[in-house]
C-alpha cells in the first residue's frame, strides 16, 4: 500500500509505510510526552473495559489522575479525529477511569496503587501499543532481573511538582533511595500552589502523591534549599542530585507602577490563595495577561472573598464555605478585567478556560496594552493605563505581532493588578562556579532538555528549569527521562527499548452506528451560582458512564489501517467509489512523486512491465476514518483492516 497526501494537481507525494509510519497514524499516542496509549484506553472504555482502561492511562504516567483533571491534553490536539471535526474528549475520558480505579477512589489513600497494578493486570490480555516507558514492563524486567536494581545508592530531589514527584517515582521502582526536598509545606509544585482548586481537588493531589511516597520515597518539605541546606551538602549527602524547581517567580514588566501597593504576580497571587493566605483584593482587579496562569488568576480573583465578607470565622473556613448571602454579594461585588494584547484567537489559554472565565462575568479588554500603573498619594493602585493596538505581521511566534495605536491610551480604575505574564526562575541557591554549573540567557541551568545532564556530573535538572514553562505532562516525561540518565550515571547500562512490531488483520471488523457522525461530548460543568456559593467547588464534573461511552465510540481507532495486496486487485475501482471520505485514488505511476527509495520500489514491482499500463491506489491517510467500507467492498479481498501493534520492551545495555 502507498500513502499519500495530495499535492499540485495530477502528481502525488507519496510515501510508502514503514514502522514509524505506522507509529504516527496513532496521533493521540506520538504527540503525548510520555506516549501514553490514549488509542488503547479510549477503545477499552469504548468496550466497557474500564479497569483496562486504567492500566493503560496510567501505565506510563504515575500522575494519571491529576492529568485526567487539568492536563493541556497534547494528546487531543493531535488527535485525528480534530482533523475531521472535533478531537476525541480524551482527557475527560482519562478523568472517567481514573475516577474510579484511580489511587483516589481507593480506601487506603492509594498506598496499594502499585500492588493493585500488578495484581489487575493478571485478569487482562497482554497490551497492544506499548511504550518502553510503561510501568508493567519494567517492573517485570526488575523482577525477572533484565534490568538489574540499584542498591545502596541514594538521589536527592529538589522540588516536589511533577517532574520531582515522577522522577521519584521512577528512581524508587529502580532500588534507590529516594529524598525529596520541598520549600512549601505541602507536595506538589505548582499543582498544589498553582493550578486552583476549583480545577484541581487537592485530596486528589494528596492520593496520587501517596502512591509514590508508598515506594519508599521520602518527602522533606518546608525545607528550601539554600536557606535549609545547601546544594554542596546535598552532593555529599546523595549520589546524585536531581533539580526540578520550576519557574516560581513571576515576570515583571518594565513599565511604570508595577511597584505600587495591591500589584501582584500571578504566581505568588495563586500561591497565597492556595495556601489560605489570601491578599486583600478590592472592587476591581485587573489581570494581566493571556495564558492559563491569567485564567487561572482572574477567575481566582473572583472567588476570593471581599473584606466585607470578612465575618471573622477562620481564614480556612472562609475559603471553604460561602454563604448565599455572600456569594449574591460577590457576584455583583468585584469585577474583574483580563487585560490581553492580542485578540481572543490568540490567547494561548485553554479554551474552555476562556469560556468558563466569560460564563462567571469576568471581562475581556483585548487588543490593549499596559504602559504604565497609576498611584495614589499612598503608593496604591489607583488604575491602570492602556494604549489599544492592533494585529501586524506574524512574528517568531507565528502569532500576528500586536502593534499600538497612536493617541489611544485609555484609564480603568482599578484596586488591584495581577500581573500574569510570563515566569522565570530563582536560582539564587546556585553558584555556578562553586557547583561546576553553568546558566543558560533566560536564568536557566545549562543542559541537555532532553537528559536532563548538566556540566556536573552528578546534578540532574528536570522539568520546566530544564526547558522553560510548559505543561505538567512535560515535566512527567522529563521527570522520567532523567532517572535513565541517572541509571546509566550509577550503572554504566543504559535502558533501551527492543521493538516488535505486528500487524494482524481484523476480519471481523465493525464499528459503532454512525460513530462518523457523532458530536463529541462534553463534560458538564456546575452553575456559576454553585462555582462562587463554594470557592473551591470543582467546576468541571466527570462523565457519567453512558456519556463515556458515547465519546469514546467516536474515537476512529488509528491503529487499524487498510492494507491493499497489488497482487490480487482487479482495478475496479469499487473501494475509490465507497469511500465516504474519497481518500483512495487509482493513478498511473508517473503520477507519484516521493523519495529515491520509493522510486526504487516502483520500479522493482514494475520490473518489465509496460509503465503506461500500470496503476497505484494511493490513499490520502489524513482523511480515512477507518469504516472498513472499501474492505467489505472489494470483491477479490485486496484489501484487509489489519491492526497495527507494537510493544517495547524495556532492556539493559553497557554503554
Ligand atoms: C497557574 C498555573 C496553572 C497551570 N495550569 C496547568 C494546567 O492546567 N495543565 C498543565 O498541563 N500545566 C499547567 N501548568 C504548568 C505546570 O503546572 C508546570 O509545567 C509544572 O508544574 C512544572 O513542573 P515542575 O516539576 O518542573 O515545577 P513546579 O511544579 O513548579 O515544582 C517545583 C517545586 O520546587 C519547589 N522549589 C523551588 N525552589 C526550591 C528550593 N530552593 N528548595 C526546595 N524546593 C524548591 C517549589 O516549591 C515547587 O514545589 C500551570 C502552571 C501555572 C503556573
Ligand atoms: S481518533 Fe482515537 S486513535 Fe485516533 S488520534 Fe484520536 S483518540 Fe487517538
Ligand atoms: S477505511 Fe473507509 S475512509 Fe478509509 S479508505 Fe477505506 S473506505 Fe475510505
Amino acid at each position: 500500500m502507498l500513502a499519500c497526501s495530495a499535492g499540485a494537481a495530477r502528481v502525488y507525494e507519496v510515501r510508502g509505510p514503514d514502522f514509524n509510519y505506522w507509529r504516527a497514524q496513532i496521533k493521540c499516542q506520538a504527540g503525548c510526552p510520555v506516549h501514553t496509549d490514549a488509542r488503547g484506553y479510549v477503545r477499552a472504555i469504548a468496550a466497557g473495559q474500564d479497569e483496562l482502561a486504567y492500566l493503560i492511562a496510567r501505565g506510563p504516567n504515575p500522575l494519571a489522575s491529576i492529568c485526567g483533571r487539568v492536563c493541556g491534553a497534547v494528546c487531543e490536539t493531535q488527535c485525528r479525529r480534530g482533523d475531521l471535526d472535533q478531537a476525541i474528549a480524551i482527557r475527560a475520558l482519562k478523568r472517567f477511569v481514573c475516577d474510579r480505579f484511580g489511587p483516589e477512589a481507593r480506601t487506603d489513600g492509594g498506598r496499594t496503587l502499585v500492588e493493585f497494578i500488578k495484581t489487575a493486570a493478571r485478569r487482562h490480555l497482554p497490551r497492544q501499543c506499548q511504550d518502553q516507558e510503561e510501568l508493567l514492563p519494567l517492573l517485570q524486567a526488575l523482577t525477572a532481573g533484565s534490568i538489574p536494581q540499584v542498591k545502596g545508592k541514594s538521589v536527592g530531589v529538589i522540588g516536589s511538582g511533577p517532574a520531582g514527584l515522577a522522577a521519584a517515582h521512577d528512581l524508587a521502582l529502580l532500588g534507590l533511595a529516594v529524598t525529596i526536598y520541598e520549600m512549601e509545606s505541602i507536595v506538589g509544585g505548582m499543582l498544589a500552589v498553582g493550578i486552583p482548586h476549583y480545577r484541581l481537588p487537592r485530596d486528589l493531589i494528596r492520593a496520587e502523591v501517596e502512591a509514590i511516597l508508598a515506594l519508599g520515597v521520602t518527602a522533606v518539605t518546608e525545607c528550601c534549599v539554600g536557606r535549609d541546606v545547601s546544594l554542596s551538602e546535598l552532593r555529599q549527602r546523595h549520589d546524585a542530585v536531581v533539580i526540578a524547581v520550576g519557574a516560581k517567580r513571576s515576570r515583571r514588566p518594565a513599565y511604570p507602577g508595577a511597584d505600587a501597593e495591591g500589584v501582584y504576580g500571578g504566581v505568588e497571587f495563586l500561591r497565597e490563595v492556595a495556601l489560605g493566605t489570601s491578599p486583600r483584593l478590592g472592587r476591581r482587579v485587573i489581570v494581566v495577561g493571556g495564558g492559563d496562569a491569567a485564567m487561572d488568576a482572574a477567575r481566582t480573583a473572583l472567588r476570593v472573598p471581599s473584606p466585607q465578607d470578612d465575618t471573622g470565622g477562620e481564614p480556612g473556613e472562609q475559603h471553604l464555605a460561602m454563604d448565599a448571602a455572600r456569594t449574591a454579594s460577590r457576584l455583583g461585588g468585584r469585577e474583574i478585567h483580563v487585560v490581553y494584547r492580542r485578540s481572543r484567537a490568540e490567547m494561548p489559554a485553554v479554551e474552555t478556560e476562556i469560556e468558563e472565565a466569560h460564563e462567571e462575568g469576568i471581562q475581556f479588554q483585548l487588543l490593549a496594552n499596559p504602559v504604565r500603573i497609576e498611584k495614589n498619594e499612598r503608593g496604591e493602585v489607583r488604575g491602570m493605563w492602556c494604549e489599544k493596538m492592533q494585529l501586524g505581521q506574524p512574528d517568531a511566534s507565528g502569532r500576528r505581532e500586536p502593534v499600538p495605536i497612536e493617541g489611544s491610551e485609555y484609564f480603568t480604575a482599578c484596586d488591584n493588578v495581577v500581573l500574569a505574564i510570563g515566569q522565570t526562575f530563582d536560582l539564587t541557591f546556585i553558584d555556578p562556579r562553586r557547583d561546576g554549573l553553568g546558566l543558560t540567557k533566560d536564568g536557566r541551568i545549562d543542559c541537555d532538555a532532553k537528559t536532563g545532564i548538566t556540566s556536573a556530573p552528578d546534578v540532574f535538572v528536570a522539568g520546566d528549569l530544564a526547558y522553560g514553562p510548559k505543561l505538567l505532562i512535560h515535566a512527567v516525561a522529563s521527570g522520567k527521562a532523567v532517572v535513565r540518565a541517572i541509571y546509566r550515571h550509577m550503572t554504566g547500562r543504559a535502558i533501551r527499548a527492543a521493538d516488535l512490531e505486528l500487524h494482524f488483520p481484523v476480519p471481523d471488523y465493525t464499528r459503532e452506528a454512525a460513530y462518523e457522525k457523532r458530536r463529541r461530548v462534553e463534560p458538564s460543568t456546575v452553575s456559576v451560582a454553585e462555582r462562587l456559593r463554594e470557592q473551591n467547588r470543582p467546576v468541571e464534573q466527570g462523565f457519567a458512564p453512558e456519556q463515556a461511552r458515547a465519546e469514546a465510540a467516536r474515537c476512529l481507532d488509528c491503529g487499524v489501517n487498510t492494507i491493499f495486496d497489488g497482487e490480487r486487485c482487479i482495478l475496479c475501482g469499487g473501494c475509490v467509489d465507497v469511500c465516504p471520505q474519497t481518500c483512495l485514488r487509482i493513478v498511473t505511476p508517473d503520477q507519484l512523486e516521493g523519495s529515491a527509495e520509493l522510486q526504487a520500489t516502483v520500479d522493482r514491482r514494475l520490473d518489465r512491465f509496460p509503465r503506461d499500463q500500470a496503476s497505484a491506489i494511493i490513499k490520502d491517510e489524513t482523511v480515512c476514518i477507518r469504516c472498513g467500507l472499501c474492505a467489505e467492498r472489494c470483491p477479490v479481498g485486496a484489501i484487509t483492516m489489519e491492526r497495527f501493534l507494537f510493544e517495547e520492551q524495556p532492556v539493559c545495555q553497557a554503554v
